[in-house]
């Protein structure tokens, strides 16, 4: 199937998903996560009305990024036209920031630990820009996934609360690896809880409307669970087994 035909049969489940929650009204923002693809398809997937890009590389979505600079709207079916938007996703490392900041990215996904909000507060005060950033956890435990532990969510967006240059949205998760249901639909549960704890906290600055969850094996779980953005990869563009 084609790249059109994938996105129309995601969107369809995630109506479908979102019924069930009981929440139809929501917003779900579909992300195609592009990574290790070309430009080329990602060009066909704009052609096909996807506005919103994930990358996990900085070198990548860099490069991508120029490549596709030109193409600042894409047409939506109804014939209304969408800003393009790039998501980082990945583990971000501090030597790379400075980098990563010469994409005008809509969300940075994968803040999860101090030092590196720190450098990115710094860069950004030179450049005189802001960013929206989520906080990701880890919310399964998993010793090879990154994010913040569940337990130090609340203190590391307090401590991060005080950047100016960060705009703090929402939370940020990758569920457990598994074929069992309940383990990761426990993973999007324990996601909105925390957003739900840390809005009562009322932490100055710090806004949770946001909860990025769900991947192409998982995203209904994630949307009836609350997902705000979803970020699916090979259900639209394919396998990526001989490209990483
Ligand atoms: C690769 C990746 C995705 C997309 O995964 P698929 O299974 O291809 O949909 C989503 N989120 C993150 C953080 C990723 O690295």
């Amino acid at each position: 199937m084609g790249i059109a035909e994938n996105a129309r049969a995601i969107r369809g489940r995630v109506s479908e998903a979102l019924r069930r929650s009981g929440d139809a009204a929501r917003t779900v923002r579909l992300i195609a996560v592009s990574k290790t693809f070309p430009a080329e398809r990602i060009s066909e997937a704009m052609d096909a009305g996807l506005n919103a890009f994930g990358e996990n590389r900085v070198q990548e979505i860099t490069a991508k990024y120029e490549e596709l600079r030109d193409r600042r709207t894409v047409l939506n079916e109804d014939g209304s036209a969408a800003g393009v938007e790039w998501h980082f996703i990945g583990h971000l490392q501090t030597n790379k920031v400075k980098k990563l900041l010469e994409v005008p990215t809509k969300y940075i996904h994968s803040v999860d630990r101090v030092e590196l909000a720190v450098e990115l507060d710094r860069q950004l005060q030179r450049r005189g820009e802001s960013r929206e950033i989520l906080v990701e956890v880890n919310t399964s435990g998993e010793p090879s996934k990154s994010g913040v532990e569940p337990d130090e969510a609340t203190r590391l967006l307090r401590e991060i609360a005080g950047l100016e240059t960060l705009k703090i949205k929402g939370l940020m998760t990758v569920g457990a690896l598994t074929d069992e249901v309940a383990a990761v639909r426990g993973c999007f549960s324990k996601l909105r809880k925390l957003s739900e704890l840390a809005c009562q906290e009322a932490i100055h600055d710090v806004e949770m409307r946001e909860l990025s969850m769900g991947m192409s094996g998982d995203f209904e779980l994630a949307v009836e669970e609350g997902a705000t953005m979803i970020r699916v990869g090979t259900a639209i563009f394919g396998d990526r087994t001989n490209k990483e």
